[in-house]
């Protein structure tokens, strides 16, 4: 619980808008689909919530203003570099990103390995456009800006507020295409919630992340950014044209969504020997949306040089991968050590 622990002075928190559902305008309020994304500023979303007021001094900035699915790799890039920049600064206590819940998932893991400060980075979002019945958004709002500005969330890793719940960046999956409660952490469960300007957590993050984390972007250049790296999925009828071109096109990584314990189609194994061959990073993740991809003998691992994702899922496995890859490391046995680390 936050009682007994505060700050001397009333925290600041910057809040960094990109766009998303929960900055989304409809022509009518029952309108939940069909709305655009990203329309509403970020000084009407935080007018709407005065409440904001008891918890903290706001510093806002309109970073982006997407619906989350178009999001790329030089807005990952732009952003993790403004974060570290703001969060460098002695007057700010701790950073909301105001994101669309489809790629949220992605950008929380990518900031978990390349924030440069134990201060909380926050991010939240909503199901249901700014001008809809019953909008999730600003009790969403409200809650991340309370976490950020609670001192008992320094060093802990990225994290998500959603509906009430604390998500810890390496663990949050979408789960629902339409729900309020659109969010899990299969397997390892929340680290707790946010209520009523309260905070209380019940675990903390093991895996590394934020300030123990390797990976540095300053060297990253925005124009050329990030060593390619695509998913391919395996399932019944996979065909191996998906890979070959994906070899063609001189992709640096790839991480296969498989089936169960990351096990791939015969014809997709083929054409990865192939891509191996010419060094090219292959991660095997589980497309099942829960549980573990361990290595195991009956795994083509050792024989390939491939790299079990644990309990990563597929979008943050390329997360990592890209990450690995930009920093120069592409031999598997390294891989897999960074995979197990973080
Ligand atoms: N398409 C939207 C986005 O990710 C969905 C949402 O925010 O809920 O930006």
């Amino acid at each position: 619980m936050n009682v007994g622990v505060s700050y001397k002075r009333r925290p600041t928190v910057a809040v960094l808008a990109t766009g998303g559902t929960i900055a989304g305008e409809a022509s009518d309020a029952a309108q939940t689909i069909g709305y655009t994304s990203g329309v509403v500023g970020v000084d009407r979303l935080l007018a709407a919530v005065p409440e904001l007021d008891d918890v903290a001094v706001i510093r806002a900035e309109q970073v982006a203003r997407i619906d989350s699915k178009d999001l790329d790799d030089a807005l990952w890039i732009t952003l993790a570099r403004r974060v570290n920049v703001l969060l460098a600064q002695d007057d700010i206590d701790g950073l909301v990103i105001v994101h669309g819940t489809d790629t949220l998932e992605e950008t929380a893991y990518w900031l978990h390995l390349t924030v440069t400060s134990a201060k909380p980075v926050v991010l939240t979002a909503a199901m249901r456009p700014f001008t809809a019945l019953s909008a999730d958004g600003s009790l969403n709002l409200l809650n991340a800006v309370t976490l950020a500005a609670c001192p008992d969330a320094v060093a802990r890793g990225v994290l998500v507020a959603f509906s009430n719940r604390i998500h810890g960046a390496r663990d949050i999956t979408k789960v629902s295409t339409y729900a309020v409660d659109a969010f899990a952490s299969p397997e390892s469960g929340i680290l707790g919630w946010v209520q009523d300007k309260r905070v209380e957590f019940q675990r903390r993050v093991t895996r590394v992340h934020t300030i123990e984390s390797v990976f540095k972007i300053n060297a990253i250049d925005t124009q050329n950014p990030l060593p390619a790296v695509q998913i391919v999925v395996s399932y019944a009828g996979a065909m191996r044209i998906v890979i070959d071109a994906l070899v063609d096109a001189g992709v640096r990584g790839i991480v296969i969504a498989g089936t169960g314990n990351g096990s791939i189609h015969t014809t997709l194994q083929q054409a990865l020997v192939n891509a191996r061959m010419r060094s090219i990073a292959v991660v095997r993740s589980s497309r099942v949306g829960s549980g573990h991809v361990m290595r195991n003998g009956a795994a083509p691992d050792d024989l390939l040089g491939l790299i079990s994702a644990g309990t990563l899922n597929p979008y943050k496995a390329r997360v990592l991968l890209m990450l690995a890859l930009a920093q120069g490391w592409s031999e598997p046995t390294i891989l897999q050590s960074l995979f197990d680390k973080y």
